[in-house]
């Protein structure tokens, strides 16, 4: 067989190259030139430094199941800083290993324990897995480490940084003298080095692809946007809007940030879920898995939760907040402009923060240019340009000529054909592409329309509710497209949905008869409060009559305006609060 020569020419087997094949690879990363030959001749230890995103997976792991033949201990044992990761390499192991029969598995806390001492008993060729766990393993007697070809520590700095330092001195202490130790990171700070000097066999090699030190980003557009903080928000929408492609990961400094940017993004409409620390195991992979298989496109993170999450292919980096220093900076940016695509890196920088993006841009020694907020003309143009794109692309296939004669009979409506196609427009858009259902900057937000009903889901977060989900079940449900949707809340135990009464209705009707999703009507507080203790006491004139909807609104408002409803003694007020006991 001869595919894949540069790969075989660095002295990949023959027998590993179907599965190269089926993962897409054509050409080896540069990591992977430097390392693969390394790694299958010789004995040395081994350093890899190299961004994000360049295959340092396949770059150790290419070698190490070219090397095991199956057997029934530990002989690979690579250490990862998150679950994630050791998920993320685990799975990349076993499709780079193909039909090789090597046992791979991840081991991370947070999953049940006897499920990964059931998967040791069976035997595990190459063990993955966060230092906590492996030390747990370890100490129970289940996990041998002493008969180990290779020991590797996949993003050695994010293990040191996250202060796992002591576990893996206890770890590699473990381990037979005589394996072959591999260390990748993407910078280089001095405690790696010392951890090599201190576990590592004299004479090792250091392979360097250019890590976050060097700047190997050409293919990313770099421009700061000065934003103040409290125009942010308006800022990213604008972004987001200008592009109906982005399909991003927004960084923010801490949790909090984070919470908050996701939280007035969904609410204003836009599809976004959110990653930090403080989210459970099962949701964090809910959300990379939807991301990566983009049931939603943007994905707010701050850097320690976005590290290492392997997606590849984002059209744009924003940093909502500015990087503390030059090696977040790249390591944020990396993750867009790869793989030969061109990517886009924004950053927005507050008046008082301008000095601090010279000093990022004079450590990677690219200049990072400012430019201007797309205009609210730039965002409408961009939104008819697509839509026009859209239409001439369905006029070429000729896919909606099934329409056509519902059309000719739509044009004989006004005097003139165009005007029909506006009203279809109109309906289709409503006021998204005309400039005055946009607000400049610094002006209160508009409200949702009035005429928007608020429904009220029984179920959230906790449940397992999100917006992007939500959404998706309601518009495959009922038709309705996500952005004619109003504000989504999704709070622990329920949802507020806005939306305009007819799709309201639609709602209620869709999910009527199904007892997991049950919605309501919400009404205000006040009116809740109000109308219990009106039903007690006195039945509304309302409830009989057979008077026309709006004739009722009308007369309902009048007499709100002439008095406020009479105040209740204290007690009655009390109880309806919290109910009165039957
Ligand atoms: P890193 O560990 O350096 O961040 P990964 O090993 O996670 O990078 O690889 C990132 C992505 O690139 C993975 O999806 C992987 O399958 C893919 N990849 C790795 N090497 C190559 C290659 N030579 N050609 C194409 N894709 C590759
Ligand atoms: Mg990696």
């Amino acid at each position: 067989m001869n595919e894949l020569p540069e790969f075989q020419a660095l002295g990949i087997a023959p027998e590993l190259i179907p599965a190269l094949l089926a993962k897409g690879f054509q050409t080896p990363s540069a990591i992977q030139t430097l390392t693969i030959p390394t790694l299958l001749s010789g004995e040395k230890d081994l350093i890899g430094q190299a961004l994000t995103g360049t295959g340092k997976t396949a770059a150790f792991g290419l070698p190490i199941i070219q090397t095991l033949e199956a057997a029934e201990y530990p002989q690979a044992l690579i250490l990862a800083p998150t679950r994630e990761l050791s998920i993320q390499i685990s799975d990349e192991l076993k499709s780079l290993a193909g039909a090789k029969e090597l046992r791979i598995a991840p081991f991370f806390g947070g999953q049940i324990i006897t499920i990964q001492l059931a998967e040791l008993k069976h035997g595990v060729d190459i063990v993955v897995g966060t230092p906590g766990r492996i030390m747990d393993l370890h100490r129970r007697g289940k996990l041998q480490l002493d008969r180990l070809q290779f020991a590797v520590l996949d993003e050695a700095d994010e293990m040191l940084d996250m202060g796992f330092i002591d576990d893996i001195r206890e770890i590699l202490s473990l381990t037979n003298p005589d394996k072959r130790m591999l260390m990748f990171s993407a910078t280089m700070p001095e405690e790696i080095m010392e951890i090599a000097g201190e576990f590592m066999r004299p004479g090792y090699d250091i392979a360097n692809a250019g890590g976050a030190n060097t700047t190997n980003i050409e293919l990313t557009e770099q421009y700061f946007h000065e934003v103040k903080r409290e125009h942010k928000i308006d800022a990213l929408s604008r972004l987001i809007d200008a592009d109906s492609d982005m399909y991003a990961m927004i960084f923010c400094r801490t949790r909090a940030d984070v919470n908050e940017v996701a939280e007035k993004l969904n609410a204003k409409g836009y599809r976004v879920e959110a990653l930090h620390g403080e989210i459970s195991q099962a949701q964090r992979l809910r959300v990379i898995n939807g991301f990566k298989k983009r049931r939603f496109s943007l994905l707010i993170a701050t850097d320690v939760a976005a590290r290492g999450i392997d997606v590849n292919d984002l059209t744009h980096v924003i940093n909502y907040s500015l990087p503390s220093n030059a090696e977040t900076y790249i390591h944020r940016i990396g993750r867009t402009g790869r793989a030969g695509r061109h990517g886009i890196a924004v950053t927005f920088v507050t008046p008082g923060e301008r000095r601090k993006i010279k000093f990022i841009e004079k450590d990677i020694g690219t200049p990072i240019p400012q430019k201007k907020l797309p205009e609210i003309s730039d965002i409408i143009n961009a939104k008819k340009e697509k839509f026009a794109e859209m239409i001439a692309l369905l006029i070429e296939t000729g896919d909606a000529d099934e329409y056509l004669n519902f059309a000719e009979e739509l044009c004989t409506l006004g005097s003139h054909p165009a005007e029909a196609l506006a009203a279809v427009l109109k309906m289709h858009f409503k006021n998204e592409l005309l400039t005055s259902s946009y607000t400049e900057f610094g002006q209160k937000e508009k409200t949702d329309a009035p005429d928007m009903k608020k429904l009220l889901l029984f179920a959230g977060r906790a449940d397992g509710i999100s917006v992007p989900a939500l959404l998706a079940e309601i518009c495959e449900r009922t038709g309705i497209r996500s952005n004619q949707l109003g504000k989504i809340l999704c709070r622990a135990d329920k949802t507020f949905i806005h939306a305009a009464e007819r799709d309201a209705e639609k709602i209620l009707k869709a999910f009527k008869n199904d007892p997991e999703w049950r919605f309501k009507y919400d009404e205000p507080r006040e009116e809740r409060r109000r109308k219990k203790s009106e039903h007690k006491f006195e039945k509304s004139p309302e409830e009989n009559s057979s008077e026309k909807p709006a004739e009722k609104v009308r007369r309902k408002k009048k007499s709100e305006k002439k008095s406020a409803p009479p105040r209740k003694p204290l007690r009655e007020e009390f109880w309806s609060w919290i109910g009165e006991p039957e």
